[in-house]
């Protein structure tokens, strides 16, 4: 009987090398049934190859790939429960839009009826049933996305490849399908496997994420796993904005550390990360909006003055440039002000200003 508390794809141990170059490098994995899991990356990571190898189109050098119990080794691609939606979407131009949606039905064992019953059920999942007979050129990019999502749905995959399933639409537009993508993945409950460069996308999208470098995953979470408790500098720079300055450990107290900055002017307090020592050089890194800025001096630890260099005003809020005795320079992302009657902003270009931040915020790094 079928094991349901198995992980639905389990990637052990899993290399490729093309010739001397390794683009894949001991990948371990476990993907959940029902899950958007984001492959996220930089250019030539891995990502594209190890979603080709789910999809069967490329084989590991090393390790093994299972999807829903079974060892894809030996299984072509046109055997497994998969679909891969590609990048370009890859749609028919002569063909229409309920004909390409069936397109993927017509080697199925289904009669005409049947046929057309799922196809009228894909267009509706992706409200294009008065788009059916018009063109793919007749049609917005959105649109033309919807089509190929109704096309990999048609033929009912366990699991459905996304190949940067955003990048061909522009900023507006990726937004709101973005929602759509997970309304459409959560009535469907098919588990979604997206690659994706952009962050953004990928945090807003997956119930977690692997984040890729060089062929070797560097950390796998949910987004704000990732964002909150970066294991890397790595993975700490390649999500969101930080800020990363020398430390040198003081002292190490529950879950609490005191490091020295030099560029910050003494000694503070951050979140401890496991294993640090005293003495130890590691890195303090800040996220712009978790440090306050104030004209008045805030009371408690990690206090920092500076005068404020830049300023960038966006209405809801603002990100300065804060430079500080040391010459180093701070980024600060605040909210303006809430309240009508507030000044519009907490400080002022060539403002003294004070700079405060949370222990549990400042994240230590070893690697
Ligand atoms: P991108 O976002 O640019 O598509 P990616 O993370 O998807 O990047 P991959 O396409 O997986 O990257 O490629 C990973 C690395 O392997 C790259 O350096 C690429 O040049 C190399 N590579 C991929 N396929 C082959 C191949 N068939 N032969 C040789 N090298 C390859």
């Amino acid at each position: 009987m079928q094991d349901l508390t198995a992980p639905f794809i389990r990637i052990e141990g899993v290399g490729e090398s093309f010739g001397q170059f390794e683009a894949l490098r001991d990948v371990n994995l476990t993907i959940d049934r029902g899950e958007i899991f984001a492959l996220l990356g930089g250019s030539g990571c891995g990502k594209t190859t190890l979603l080709r190898m789910l999809a069967g189109f490329e084989s590991p050098t090393r390790g093994r790939i299972f999807i829903d119990g079974q060892d894809m080794v030996d299984t072509p691609p046109w055997e497994r429960p998969v679909h891969m939606m590609f990048q370009s979407y890859a749609l028919f131009p002569h063909m229409s839009v309920a004909q390409n949606v069936g397109y993927g039905l017509k080697h199925e064992k289904m009669t005409r009826a049947a046929r057309e019953a799922r196809v009228e059920e894909m267009l509706d999942l992706v409200q294009l049933t008065p788009f059916a007979s018009r063109k793919p050129h007749q049609i917005s990019g959105g649109q033309r996305q919807r089509v190929a999502l109704a096309r990999a749905l048609a033929r009912q995959p366990k699991l459905l490849l996304l190949d940067e399933p955003l990048a061909a639409l522009d900023k507006k537009l990726r937004e709101h399908t973005q929602f759509e993508l997970m309304s459409i993945q959560q009535r469907t409950g098919v588990t979604f496997i997206v690659v994706t460069h952009d962050q953004e996308e990928a945090m807003t999208l997956a119930d977690r994420i692997a984040v890729m470098d060089k062929g070797v995953v560097r950390q796998v979470g949910a987004p704000t796993e990732i964002y909150e408790y970066p294991n890397s500098r790595f993975v700490a720079g390649f999500i969101g904005a930080i800020s990363s300055f020398t430390a040198r450990v003081l002292r190490v107290a529950g879950d609490q550390a005191e490091v020295e900055v030099a560029e910050f002017g003494g000694s503070f307090t951050a979140r401890a990360t496991p294993g640090l020592r005293e003495g130890q050089e590691v890195t303090l890194a800040l996220r712009p909006e978790k440090i306050a800025i104030s004209k008045t001096r805030p009371e408690g630890v990690n206090v920092i003055p500076g005068q404020v260099k830049d300023l960038a005003y966006f209405g809801k809020d603002s990100l300065y440039r804060v430079s500080l005795a040391s010459g180093a320079l701070l980024s600060v992302h605040a909210v303006n002000a809430r309240r009508a009657g507030e000044a519009g902003r907490p400080a002022d270009w060539d403002d003294e200003v004070w700079l405060s931040f949370e222990p549990g915020s400042a994240i230590l790094l070893t690697e």
